[in-house]
């Protein structure tokens, strides 16, 4: 879908934690990654108007009408049945947008912003449309004052980033692990892009972040640590670092049995990650009881 039409899976008017400032947040639906930890994996699939969702929707907020389920949010009650039931991890309740629709939510709440960040599912598989949104508020004089990032597992080539870095400010960098095979079991998906892309957007002076997810028994172990820090070491020495802990939350599947990365397992990567000199290290600030 483009043409300026998105699939958004949700949008906040504020956030603190998806860049500098407060954000605009758009959630675009749809993933290239298969993460077996996503805490939200009915952002990963495309609705194909199967019909699976109608039959256990408690409110008949989901009909189907002629090819196409259609959701009436007047009749929704957030039960969330329909996530739970589709096979392929999509969502009846996403909605189309126009940038001109963005615009409008971005010009009623302007005052109160510092920018806007695209995230997802993965943003860059909407390339067009990100594009054509970031230049249509380029273009708009009471929104020069936005900011425009991206959040991304990096899984894009150097072409599309070409395209859109002359119109975006930072890209926030996921990257999911380092060992190749490691990588692939966990998103299954290769990790070359993301780590060219971690290289190609701190050369443009476009990396804002670069974030990685800890994972008991995966991704905590020491010689990712190391790798990671090579990385930033090798990236920019003043990198800001984010670590994530995997939780539970919403996670389907053979990680749902996995256990929780604990807090003090995080204190120890970033104790790591300070004694190998980096000082700009962001840990999860809320841990769930
Ligand atoms: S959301 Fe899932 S179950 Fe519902 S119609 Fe779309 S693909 Fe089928
Ligand atoms: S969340 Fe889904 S299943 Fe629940 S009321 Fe809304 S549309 Fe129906």
């Amino acid at each position: 879908m483009s043409d300026g039409v998105a699939a958004v899976s949700k949008f906040l008017t504020w956030s603190v934690v998806d860049g500098p400032g407060n954000r605009f947040v758009l959630f675009l639906q749809g993933c290239n990654y298969r993460c077996i930890t996503c805490h939200n994996p009915h952002t990963i699939g495309i609705c194909n108007d199967c019909g699976t969702c109608v039959a256990v929707c408690p409110s008949g907020a989901l009909t189907k009408t002629g090819r196409k389920v259609v959701h009436d949010p007047g009749l929704c009650v957030a039960c969330d049945s329909c996530l739970a039931a589709c096979p392929t991890r999509a969502n009846p309740m996403v909605r189309r947008m126009t940038v001109e629709d963005v615009l409008a939510l971005l010009r009623r709440n302007a005052p109160f912003l510092n920018g806007l960040t695209v995230s997802g599912g993965e943003a860059t598989l909407h390339l067009d449309f990100l594009i054509d949104l970031f230049a249509a508020i380029r273009a708009a004089p009471d929104l020069a004052h936005l900011t425009l990032f991206i959040d991304s597992n990096g899984h894009l080539a150097a072409e599309g980033w070409q395209r859109v870095l002359p119109l975006t400010d930072g890209v926030m960098l996921d990257i999911k692990a380092f060992d190749p095979d490691r990588h692939r079991r966990l998103t299954g998906t290769d990790n070359k892009l993301s780590l060219a892309s971690a290289r190609l957007l701190a050369d443009a002076g476009k990396l804002y972040e670069l974030r990685f997810l800890l994972v008991p028994g995966e991704t905590d172990r020491p010689e990712e640590i190391g790798a990671l820090a090579a990385l930033a070491r090798e990236l920019d020495p003043n990198i800001r670092l984010r670590l994530n802990a995997f939780q539970l939350h919403g996670v389907r599947g053979s990680a749902a049995t996995w256990k929780a990365m604990p807090r003090d397992g995080v204190e120890a990567a970033a104790a790591a990650l300070a004694a190998a000199g980096f000082s700009n290290v962001a840990v999860p600030s809320v841990w769930l009881p």
